[in-house]
C-alpha cells in the first residue's frame, strides 16, 4: 500500500487507480442508460471535480452532451443566509436543460443544495448530481443527496484524484485517507 506525508500528516492509499476506474465506469453506465435520449449539460464544479469529470465524460459513449465549468465558494458561518459566491460564474444558459452537476465530494451538501436552487431558479428542467465521493453521515441538506455516487466514505479527510490539501496534491492518481 502506498503512503505519503503532506504538511506533517500521514496519508495511506485508500482507493487505487483501478478501483477508481471501476467506480467511474459504474457511474458512467448509469448515466449512459438514463440520458441516452437526452442532451444533458454537465456543470463541473471547480477546482476539485476536474479529474473525475475528465474520466467520467470520456466514459459516456452513449450520451450527446455539453460541458461547462463553475467555481463557487460558500459561506458556512451564516447558515441561514448562506450565500453562494460565484468565482467563475455559470457561462451557459440552463433554461430548459437537463443539468448534471459534477462534484468531487459531497460533505454537508451545502454547495449542492445552493447550486441546485440556483439551477432551478435559472429554469433548468432537471438537476441531478454525480459525485466521486459522498459522506452520508455528514449530510445536512436532504435535497443534496447525490444521484450518482462513485464511492461512499465515512468522516475521514481524503486527498488526491482532484481533492486538495491547501491547494496541493490534486494530481495524485489515487485517493488517500489521513491516518492519526
Ligand atoms: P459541502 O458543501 O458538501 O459541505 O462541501 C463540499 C466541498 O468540501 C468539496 O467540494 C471539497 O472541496 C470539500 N471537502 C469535503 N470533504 C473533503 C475531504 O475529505 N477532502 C478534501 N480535500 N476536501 C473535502
Amino acid at each position: 500500500m502506498r503512503s505519503i506525508n503532506e504538511q506533517g500528516y500521514h496519508f495511506e492509499e485508500w482507493l487505487t487507480p483501478s478501483e477508481i476506474a471501476k467506480d467511474v465506469q459504474q457511474v458512467a453506465a448509469r448515466i449512459n442508460a438514463d440520458y441516452r435520449d437526452k442532451e444533458p449539460l454537465f456543470v463541473v464544479v471547480l477546482n476539485g471535480a476536474f479529474v473525475f469529470a475528465a474520466d467520467l465524460l470520456r466514459a459516456l459513449s452513449d450520451v450527446r452532451c455539453e460541458v461547462t465549468f463553475i467555481r463557487v465558494s460558500s459561506y458556512y458561518g451564516m447558515a441561514t443566509t448562506g450565500k453562494l459566491e460565484f468565482i467563475v460564474p455559470l457561462q451557459q444558459v440552463v433554461d430548459n436543460r437537463d443539468v448534471i452537476i459534477v462534484e468531487d465530494i459531497v460533505d454537508s451538501g451545502l454547495t449542492i443544495h445552493q447550486l441546485k436552487a440556483h439551477m432551478r431558479a435559472q429554469g433548468a428542467s432537471s438537476v441531478k448530481v454525480a459525485t466521486m465521493l459522498y459522506k452520508p453521515n455528514k449530510l445536512e441538506y436532504d435535497d443534496a443527496k447525490p444521484d450518482y455516487i462513485g464511492h461512499e466514505i465515512t468522516d475521514e479527510f481524503v486527498i488526491g484524484y482532484g481533492l486538495d490539501f491547501d491547494g496541493f496534491v490534486r494530481n495524485l492518481d489515487a485517493i488517500y485517507k489521513v491516518k492519526e
